[in-house]
């Protein structure tokens, strides 16, 4: 299976965060989850969800 990436300073948030998360896609989207609502004070739910899974890119190949 494919590997994909989730990279926030692609996304826009107000805490500077630089974290990349590369995994398998649901891999990818449960720790994003978790991790948007911990560190970037995110409330889970179905727009959350939509943003993480919109911004799942291939991983890059030093990720891979
Ligand atoms: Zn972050």
């Amino acid at each position: 299976m494919e590997r994909v990436m989730i990279d926030c300073r692609k996304i826009p948030n107000d805490v500077g965060c630089t974290l990349t998360i590369a995994g398998q896609e649901q891999e990818v989207l449960t720790a994003s989850t978790a991790h948007a609502v911990a560190v970037h004070g995110e409330v889970d739910g179905p727009k959350l969800q939509e943003t993480l899974r919109s911004s799942l890119e291939p991983a890059e190949h030093s990720m891979a």
